[in-house]
């Protein structure tokens, strides 16, 4: 039939064979490239009321020989599907407590937390809380400055594991934000029950914060949410003077935006040779 036909055709797609064949090389070569050094963490600024820097986030990004600097969006979902996410999570995880232990030495730094994104998948292995905690130590880092952004999508697991360990990382001292708020569909209860102390509002929201009512106003609640649960705010993706200065109006007091600074290496390039030009 006509129907089986397209079906066939699709099967024997030979752009779909390509993209087969392209993801399992993704997948080598990431699986090279993490043993070859060639992940690295940039940061980019959070800012409070005064657009003062009082911390970074940590965003990953691949340094690969032929292809240049990847964006996590092209290679962390195949991280995810073939579990490679587990030992980078945790490269990640012992980067971001060695930068934190150099900035405690560095009187213009010392009270900057660094947020580290979690996906899903690293929360549900049983000895997470140890990673942690062994990275923490490993590098001699303050629990207190470590932040770690989790997304709505760990909520569709085991919420009460979810909980449990969260709890016990939280006894440490360390802090967890929702990352992309009002892009999910957990229910708000969670809100109450996970031990969060910040909401991050997606970008998608801040965008057209000044066009389009409906995204003023979810950014509104957003905030009148995060009051009534003693949270704290950053609206992310904040491009322009004017955002910075509507959401202030609003009440949000913490900012991270190309306004503020974009992504760039977290290493000063003298502790990495790698960054540096030859001699
Ligand atoms: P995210 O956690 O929402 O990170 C913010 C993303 O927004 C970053 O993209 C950042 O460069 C971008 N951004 C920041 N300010 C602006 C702005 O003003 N305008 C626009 N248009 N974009 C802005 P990036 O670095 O490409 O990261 C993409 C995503 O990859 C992150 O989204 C996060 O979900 C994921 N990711 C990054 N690093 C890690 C990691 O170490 N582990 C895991 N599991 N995921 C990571
Ligand atoms: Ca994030
Ligand atoms: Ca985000
Ligand atoms: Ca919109």
């Amino acid at each position: 039939s006509k129907a089986a036909g397209r079906n066939a055709v699709r099967f024997f797609d030979p752009a779909m064979q390509a993209r087969v064949v392209q993801r399992a090389t993704l997948q080598r070569e990431l699986r090279h490239g993490l043993r070859d050094g060639e992940l690295l963490l940039f940061g980019q600024p959070i800012v409070d009321m005064r657009a003062q820097v009082c911390g970074q986030e940590a965003l990953l990004r691949w340094r690969h020989p032929v292809r240049g600097m990847v964006p996590p969006a092209e290679f962390i979902p195949v991280a995810e599907q073939t579990g490679l996410i587990l030992p980078i999570g945790q490269w990640v995880l012992r980067e971001a407590c060695r930068v934190l232990a150099r900035w405690a030495a560095d009187p213009a730094r010392a009270g900057w937390t660094l947020a580290v994104n979690l996906s899903a998948r690293q929360l549900r292995q049983p000895d997470f809380v140890d990673g942690v905690r062994q990275a923490l130590h490993a590098a001699g880092a303050d629990p207190r400055r470590l932040k770690l952004e989790l997304t709505e999508s760990l909520l569709l697991h085991d919420v009460e594991d979810t909980i449990a360990k969260m709890e016990a990382l939280a006894s440490l001292g360390i802090q967890f934000a929702l990352d992309d708020f009002g892009t999910g569909y957990s229910s708000l209860s969670y809100l109450k029950r996970l031990p969060l102390t910040q909401l991050k509002i997606d970008r998608s929201f801040v965008r057209d914060l000044l066009t389009d009512p409906n995204d003023a106003a979810i950014a509104r609640t957003i905030l009148q949410l995060a009051q009534s649960l003693e949270m704290e705010v950053v609206a992310e993706g904040v491009e322009t003077a004017e955002q910075f200065e509507v959401l202030r109006a609003m009440g949000c007091r913490l900012f991270q935006g190309y306004h503020f600074g974009r992504p760039a290496p977290l290493e000063p390039a003298h502790l990495s040779p790698e960054l540096a030009p030859p001699a």
